[in-house]
């Protein structure tokens, strides 16, 4: 059916009243009203379609409606809609054993969340439980979620209004070249010093005391840095060292955003937790978890772990996670992301950093890539000052405006855009929303100086 505009206002209105949106300052926010979504595109009530290069916040990594997990959906709410987790359900059983057959090494117990947050909260007090120690170390540049303890370990301006509220939490710099905490030139550098930082900083805090180091393989929000070779290796041996316990944060990255299953498979580490959600269903029902080692199972074999959600496991959530990974699988939706990441998404944006003054540089894999917008690709001056609003964000605002007007939906972020388009997105959609990019892109450059 063609969307119907006035519809679209009383859903505008109802929103404008009663919703109170995440993040937001609730008078100075204009929600666009969503008729339709299909794909890699949704559209508007009064029938404007936008290529959605953002997959919602980075999770709709089949796209939208998919029809194969539409209809196991609604079959699993015509048998089992939903049922306690203290029971052995098929669509639980299933959806653990499809998660645990593909994460790394001996990542074989899934405890299930309702998403993101929650499998970081539960992390971290498996990892308290199992070490008897209490302090997290978090990377500054980082998101783990918006609930107290997750809250606390991100490395970015989200966590200011809530900081202190959590025990415990020391943060450090992980590798970034383009802006070095380190003076570093070449990635090797980088690498060793970001390491000699992290077991600097351990040995001021007190190795004995603790408990975890958490990591976003791939940093996410926070600016898709691609960490240099060894780094991530090198971490798990300084958590062997000292018996800390390392997770790893693929809530973003993984399920097929990096062209792996997950992005750790990229490094080649294994870490002892590692928490999901959003791709691992598409976020077509809230999901989320934590892959469990054999080391830290063990912990909780004979003693009780004491955590739990009234929806751990949700049958309708974890049949939409089986439809996912087998529609993943069945349609080679891991090797798309990488193969037109290779050599669709990431040539064209190193050609647009080419030609525009505003792109200071260009860094991603797969379907998880970024641009770093900048006044001055000599001075690396951020386009917009860090955590800009009103009028010190105009370069953003004009950019972003510039994009949706061609029918592009973007991802901004701070002096940032990412292009982190559905996984399964086609050659054609991904050369259209590069183009418009293009265009926008030229709005940007009007900013430079
Ligand atoms: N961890 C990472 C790396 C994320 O990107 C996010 C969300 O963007 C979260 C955790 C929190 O997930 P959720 O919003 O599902 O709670």
């Amino acid at each position: 059916p063609q969307p119907d505009p006035e519809v679209g206002a009383a859903v505008k209105a109802a929103d404008r009243a009663h919703v109170f949106h995440s993040w937001s300052a609730q008078e100075l926010i204009d929600p666009l009203a969503v008729a339709g979504a299909e794909g890699s595109y949704f559209w508007d009530f009064d029938g404007r379609r936008y290529l959605d290069f953002t997959s919602g916040l980075v999770y709709t990594n089949i796209g939208y409606q998919h029809p194969k997990v539409v209809a196991a959906i609604q079959e699993q709410a015509a048998t089992m809609t939903t049922f306690a987790p203290a029971f052995a359900i098929e669509a639980r059983s299933e959806a653990a054993r499809l998660i645990a057959e593909r994460t790394p090494g001996d990542l074989d117990k899934i405890f299930f969340t309702n998403a993101g947050a929650d499998a970081v909260e539960h992390a971290v007090r498996m990892a308290r439980l199992h070490t008897g120690r209490t302090k997290v170390m978090a990377a500054y540049r980082s998101y783990h979620g918006g609930t107290q303890q997750a809250i606390n370990l991100t490395g970015d301006p989200r966590r200011w209004a809530s900081d202190g509220a959590a025990a415990g939490v020391v943060h450090f710099w992980a590798p970034f070249l383009y802006r070095s905490r380190f003076y570093a030139e070449t990635e090797e550098q980088e690498c060793a010093r970001a390491l000699e930082h992290l077991e600097t900083t351990i040995a001021f805090e007190g190795p004995g005391t603790i408990a975890a180091i958490i990591l976003e393989t791939i940093p996410g929000t926070a600016g898709i840095m691609v960490p240099p070779p060894g780094y991530l290796a090198g971490v798990r041996e300084i958590c062997d060292k000292y018996g800390i316990v390392f997770v790893l944060d693929e809530v973003m990255a993984g399920f097929g955003r990096t062209g792996e299953w997950f992005a750790a498979d990229l490094f080649d580490v294994t870490p002892d937790l590692m928490t999901f959600a959003k791709g691992v269903n598409s976020g077509y029902v809230p999901l989320g978890g934590v892959a469990i080692s054999g080391a830290i199972a063990e912990t909780f074999a004979k003693r009780p772990y004491p955590g739990g959600l009234t929806y751990s496991g949700h049958p309708l959530a974890c049949a939409a996670a089986v439809a996912t990974i087998n529609v993943m699988a069945q349609e080679g939706i891991v090797d798309n992301a990488k193969r037109l990441g290779e050599s669709v998404v990431g040539p064209a944006l190193r050609e647009l950093a080419q030609r525009h003054p505003s792109v200071g540089e260009v860094r991603g894999v797969g379907m998880f890539w970024a641009l770093e917008l900048v006044r001055n690709q000599e001075t690396r001056e951020p386009l917009v000052p860090y955590n800009a609003t009103g009028e010190a964000n105009a370069a953003m605002a004009a950019f972003g405006a510039a994009a949706k007007k061609q029918g592009l939906w973007p991802f901004i972020n701070m002096n940032r855009t990412h292009v982190v388009p559905p996984c399964n997105a086609t050659e054609a959609e991904l050369k259209e929303g590069l183009a418009a990019l293009d265009t926008a892109l030229s709005v940007a450059d009007e900013y430079t100086a």
